[in-house]
């Protein structure tokens, strides 16, 4: 049996943090502007629209490119009861994004709240704390998706937007929305009260859109029917919902397709078989293996 690695996670987890990094850059210079000004200072300080890159991850702002996280701008539509294509033109290039790569993507390598609940959890299971694993049904979130939707165009308001824990991060918690720490804070309460990863499985309205989404997409986890074992150990690891990876660990599919799949890598780190790695391809050719870097890899290091 050859060992479990953990190279999926620590890349993921480089591009976490610098995606997390790259969104507090811009509350951080603000408060240095604010601050030089209550300060007197003469000298030019940096406000956030002098930055390349500022905003959160609902809009944000790329040079003169505006970027709109589609599902606010479904919101905002059903808000104001409005269509305006400018909404559409800066949701576009997010919606090409993930929907080329897999939508849940987001949620597994951009998520802020997934990164504070992943290190809740290591710091959970350091501290030998037992949660509890109920299942909460996945679907749960598209219809959580729906009725913020339907909420926001009752009560004029973009909903998840007005509370939402991404924004309270993205500005960093203690000047981002009051509301979203304290969203932030119940989050935390019902991963370790509740249930074991039920905001990002079952609940969060913005997994639940991108999993209205998610088939589409190149990239994909594929399995080696015959190395593995079907001992159970990617499936306890699966951030998303360990049942996605039944079809192909016992009914003989490829690939990993549900929507909910976040190609987080997860499975295929604590697979102790590696029979588990990423694809990406299109009808008739395949783009990518993982599979060919593990080899080259284990060459090297038997070198
Ligand atoms: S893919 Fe790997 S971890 Fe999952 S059941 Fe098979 S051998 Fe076990
Ligand atoms: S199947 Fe693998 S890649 Fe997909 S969410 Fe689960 S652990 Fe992540």
């Amino acid at each position: 049996m050859k060992r479990a690695n953990a190279n999926c996670t620590r890349v993921r987890r480089a591009v976490q943090i610098l995606v997390a990094a790259l969104f507090v850059a811009s509350p951080l210079a603000a408060g240095r502007a604010l601050f030089g000004a209550a300060r007197g200072s003469e000298a030019p300080t940096g406000v956030p629209a002098d930055l390349p890159f500022w905003g959160t991850l609902s809009s944000s702002q790329v040079g003169p490119v505006t970027l709109l996280d589609p599902f606010a701008a479904v919101q905002a539509m059903a808000a104001s009861l409005s269509f305006d294509p400018a909404w559409l033109v800066a949701a576009a290039p997010v919606v090409a994004f993930y929907g080329l790569v897999r939508a849940r993507s987001f949620c597994g390598w951009v998520c802020p709240v997934n990164l504070v609940l992943e290190l809740v959890d290591a710091l959970r299971r350091k501290l030998r704390i037992e949660v509890a694993e109920r299942v909460v049904a996945r679907r749960t979130k598209m219809g959580a998706a729906l009725g913020v939707v339907v909420g926001s165009a009752l009560v004029g308001i973009p909903l998840f937007e007005a509370v939402s824990p991404l924004s309270a991060l993205n500005k960093l918690v203690v000047v981002g929305s009051f509301v979203g720490t304290i969203a932030l804070a119940l989050i935390v309460a019902a991963e370790l009260l509740w249930g074991h990863r039920v905001w990002c499985r079952s609940l969060c309205p913005l997994g639940g859109f991108y999993q209205a989404l998610g088939r589409v997409g190149v990239v994909r986890i594929a399995i080696d029917e015959r190395a593995c074992t079907r001992c159970g150990r990617c499936k306890k690891a699966c951030l998303a919902d360990p049942e996605i990876l039944d079809p192909a660990i016992y009914q003989g599919r490829r690939t990993v397709d549900a929507g909910d799949c976040m190609v987080c890598g997860a499975c295929i780190d604590a697979c102790p078989e590696r029979a588990l790695r990423y694809t990406a391809t299109v009808p008739g050719s395949n783009l990518f293996d993982s599979s060919t870097l593990s080899a080259a890899n284990d060459k090297e290091v038997s070198r």
